[in-house]
């Protein structure tokens, strides 16, 4: 066997699980990495909260997180589901409960039914009665039919369970340092917690677990330890990642390790919008680090260099942008009428040293002229020079030449047209996109 196709190379099989059913979703290890969000606005506020769910379902979420905090959001959550399906937006939505979703779930038998899954952090099921409130939501899951999350979390972790671990740690001969009982404590509290659930009779198909932290070394130890331990679906996130940069880079620091080793079943990224900023870049970001991985794709990639010296001008950064943003508004349309186009590669290059060559690496590039260099622009499809555009209009024809490939590839009849022109006589080349 050759060192490349040795087992330690690559991306591991997804560790084996359960398959939960969420709504119209199916989570585990026979299914698709799925994405998920959360929204940010006041659930009690409908109009909001469905436009807000409607527009992270477009960006391909594929399960939404509604905060039910209170009495006014449990009430409004039947409309809001009413709402979305009257749209024809069937993504299933989760209700996330703290403290008092005991009272919700019991008092607002329409939201414990409307809702497709609940979401329990057992360190917040409320103080002194924590084991009764824990099992009368389990109950109402029981009673409505609906999976749940365990989603233990280190910023609200279970202090009693915590107090009783660290007790116990102190009395051992050579105590543990605080962070590994804070990590052992997690994975007990979220493991005792499915056990119960099952108990009070909740079958193990029902439930998927988490164990979020804000480190990314945390991250990754919790979730390796988590994996081996049971075979619940896990969902993966970095929480409170942080806002721009460092919370992307910090949640594919943490999640790409995770999901090469084969570990998680769904994710979502919790970046920190900056403020009037839009709440689909986590959406975004979690369908990036699955396509980077190679583990889905959502979305024709564009790859572009950094540029340099050699570049002349801001054009070809501006050209990399608008090809970018021109394929992500077709994409709606695109993904309906064009099965597989979220698998195309197209290149925009600065100059001719890297250019040529990453163009014909993609189904469709281009080179733009760098400083010296006479001022055209080769495209290559399939990895053949098509043509050479030259003037003002470059960008323009170049899309021009996007679409005309993208409806030749990716129309559902382009396969028996390629078919019966392979079969049909051949014409003469012509002149029109001449290759030079
Ligand atoms: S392809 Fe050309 S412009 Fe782009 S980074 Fe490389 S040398 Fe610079």
């Amino acid at each position: 066997m050759s060192a490349e196709n040795t087992p330690q190379y690559g991306i591991r099989p997804r560790r084996r699980t359960f398959s939960v059913q969420v709504g119209n979703v199916w989570i585990g290890s026979d299914h698709p990495i799925a994405v998920q969000s959360m929204t940010n606005t006041d659930t009690a506020d409908v109009a909001a909260t469905v436009e807000q769910i409607q527009a992270l379902a477009e960006a391909g979420s594929e399960l939404v997180r509604i905060t039910v905090n209170q009495e006014e959001a449990a009430a409004a959550v039947p409309e809001i589901v009413e709402r979305l399906r009257a749209r024809g937006v069937n993504v299933p939505i989760i209700g996330d409960f703290h403290y008092n979703g005991h009272i919700l779930l019991t008092k607002y038998p329409a939201c414990a039914q409307a809702l497709d899954k609940y979401r329990i952090n057992p360190g917040n099921v409320g103080g002194k009665r924590q084991d009764e409130n824990f099992r009368t939501i389990i109950e109402r899951a029981i009673e409505y039919n609906k999976p749940i999350r365990i989603g233990v979390n280190w910023g609200s972790l279970d202090q009693r369970l915590l107090t009783e671990m660290m007790d116990e740690n102190a009395k051992r001969e050579r105590p543990k340092d605080a962070r590994s009982v804070m990590i052992e404590a997690m994975l007990e509290s979220a493991l005792r917690s499915a056990r119960f659930a099952e108990e009070i009779g909740l079958p193990s198909n029902r439930i998927i677990l988490s164990a979020k932290v804000s480190g990314v070394q945390d991250l990754i130890e919790v979730y390796q330890r988590l994996a081996a331990m049971c075979e619940y679906p896990l969902h993966l996130g970095l929480t409170e990642a942080g806002m721009g940069t460092k919370g992307i880079v910090a949640s594919t620091a943490g999640l790409a390790v995770l999901l090469q080793q084969g570990i998680g079943d769904t994710i979502r990224i919790s970046i920190t919008p900056s403020p009037g900023g839009d709440r689909a870049e986590e959406v975004r970001v979690a369908q990036q680090i699955l396509q980077s991985l190679e583990i889905r794709s959502f979305t024709p990639q564009v790859t572009s260099c950094p540029g340099c010296g050699r570049t002349t001008s801001t054009f070809f950064q501006e050209m990399a942008r608008d090809i970018q943003e021109y394929i992500r508004k077709k994409m709606p349309q695109w993904r309906e009428r064009y099965p597989g186009v979220e698998e195309l590669r197209v290149a925009v290059m600065g100059c001719v040293v890297n250019g040529p060559g990453e163009s014909k690496h993609a189904d469709i590039g281009i080179s733009l002229p760098g400083t010296f260099e006479e001022p055209k622009a080769p495209v290559y499809v399939d990895g053949e020079l098509f043509t050479t555009l030259r003037g003002d209009h470059i960008v323009a024809e170049f899309i021009d030449i996007l679409n005309n490939y993208v409806e030749k590839r990716y129309a559902p009849n382009a396969a028996k047209a390629a078919e019966a022109e392979s079969t049909a006589p051949e014409e003469p080349v012509q002149a029109a996109n001449a290759v030079e």
